[in-house]
């Protein structure tokens, strides 16, 4: 059975490369039936960060990543388990008790430093024999515990799925340290036994773990287990191909949200670091996803994190959504934003804005001129190099030509928008034409007269959002302005 776990350290927000992490994970395991484990690796005390597993916990909820073990597994809850497997290492005399200071340490390191040596420790507790142990202990000296790294085998290879045949050596390997003198395991000995006692089929994480790897081997071979298989993915990097900062957009994955981006564009998108179906293809619906996700198909090359990618996607999903699933997503985002609106107003304005937006900001934030009266500088009605009379004129002659136009009776606010905002299209095509004036005359100050803004949607698909009344009002205000 196939069966992956996401083993976020709760050590903040989870951000970009986190979360792609556990999209990777998630969709091997859906495209084939298995399992997907949420595991919380908070055994390293000192970079805990209350709050970090609800983070986590809100970032895959709200991406639809859901896992599938009921009871949440914390590794801190585990400590009985670990130890008895590092006593059974003990046991065997695989691993041994350490009781070097933090001093001596240092020391070692920095004659190491100085000789030019390759930095570990030297074993030196390797020797201390049972007596000398007991008597430490009595001092009431607390130890760690080291794993003895055996002379044999000189070098782990194992078989990768992204990386192909990968060999480290390990005859430079310090004997590391399995558990520490709080008595909590260290990540690298959590780690394994958990993913051999939660039977993990694959282990998908960064390539930033393939050093870990011959520690993690090596200690599957001192408990006689057959270790997982690996598939390490690909860096991610800026367009700059410099590793991913906040400057690329590197943030916390919340953020996205909050900035208005549909979950489904964050997932395609980041599925997207690394893996490819084959085709030129981006665009992809998630199950979708689920069906056409392999891991085969994950290159090694650094992966290019591009913002412009994201918004084009999100911009893409926006405009394939109808207006009520886009209305509920808006909601979702910004419920506030829709109180004391007409509804059916906001669903015309969002008809409008959607072949535009980019984000769901740019419709909470842009298009407010829809629900309340406008304000402007009368100065912003006259177009370019235009006169203040030509455009009294122009908006004259659009005010005659919509109050006796019978293509848009009043009922407009029923017709569809397609036929609404060509038929209103066509009315400011005639002005501009009988008057023998230039579309900026017309176009640019009914647009301002409508939106009260520089740049907005073009006016014919104002006016059909706000119906004929509303429109008219607008510019007989606008003339009045002008006038005044
Ligand atoms: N807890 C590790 C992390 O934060 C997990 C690495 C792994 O997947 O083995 O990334």
């Amino acid at each position: 059975m196939i069966k992956t776990r996401f083993a976020p350290s709760p050590t903040g927000k989870p951000h970009v490369g986190n979360i792609r992490t556990a999209i990777f994970n998630y969709l091997h395991t859906k495209s084939k039936d298995g399992k997907f484990i949420l595991r919380i690796e908070d055994t390293d005390r000192e970079r805990f960060i209350p709050g970090a597993v609800s983070y986590i916990e809100e970032s895959l909820r709200w991406l639809g990543l859901a896992w599938d073990n009921e009871e949440k597994i914390h590794q801190s809850k585990r400590l009985k388990i670990y130890q008895k497997y590092a006593d059974r290492l003990l046991e065997e005399g695989k691993a041994y008790k350490c009781f070097c200071s933090k001093e001596r340490l240092t020391n070692l390191r920095q004659e190491q430093e100085k000789q030019k040596l390759p930095p570990g420790y030297d074993a030196c507790c390797r020797k201390l024999t049972v007596g000398d142990i007991q008597k430490l202990e009595k001092e009431g000296k607390i130890p760690v515990v080291r794993f003895k790294v055996p002379e044999n085998p000189k070098e782990v290879v194992w078989d990768d799925t992204i990386h192909g045949k990968v060999s480290i050596r390990t005859d430079i390997q310090e004997d590391f340290i399995i558990m520490k003198s709080d008595g909590y395991p260290t990540y690298h000995f959590a780690n394994i036994i958990d993913d051999h006692l939660m039977e993990i089929s694959t282990v998908i994480r960064g390539e930033e773990w393939i050093p870990s790897t011959p520690k993690h081997i090596l200690l599957y071979m001192s408990f006689g287990w057959q270790p997982p298989k690996f598939a390490h993915m690909p860096l991610i990097v800026g367009p700059d191909r410099k590793k991913l900062s906040k400057r690329h957009g590197d943030t916390a994955i919340m953020d996205y949200k909050e900035n208005g981006y549909l979950a489904d564009a964050i997932v395609n998108f980041l599925a997207l670091l690394g893996w490819n179906d084959g085709t030129t293809q981006e665009l992809f619906a998630r199950e979708e996803l689920i069906k056409k996700f392999d891991l085969k198909r994950v290159g090694k090359s650094p992966a290019v994190f591009d913002i412009e990618r994201l918004n084009w996607i999100n911009g893409e999903k926006i405009r394939a959504m109808s207006i009520e699933d886009l209305m509920k997503e808006v909601e979702n985002f910004n419920a506030e934003f829709l109180k004391g609106k007409d509804a059916k107003l906001a669903e015309r304005a969002l008809t409008v804005m959607q072949t535009r937006m980019v984000t769901l900001k740019d419709f909470t934030e842009n298009s407010n001129f829809f629900f309340e009266g406008v304000k402007y500088d009368p100065k912003l009605l006259i177009f370019g190099k235009s006169t203040r009379e030509n455009t009294l004129k122009g908006l004259k002659s659009v005010l005659k030509a919509l109050s006796s136009s019978s293509v848009i009776p009043d009922s407009s606010l029923v017709i569809p928008a397609e036929a609404g905002i060509q038929s209103y299209n066509k009315i400011l095509v005639s002005v501009v034409e009988a008057e023998n004036l230039s579309n900026g005359d017309i176009f640019w100050p009914v647009r301002v007269a409508l939106s009260g803004q520089e740049r907005s949607p073009s006016p014919n698909e104002i006016m059909w959002a706000l119906g004929k009344a509303a429109s008219e009002k607008r510019i007989e205000a606008a003339i009045k302005s002008l006038e005044g």
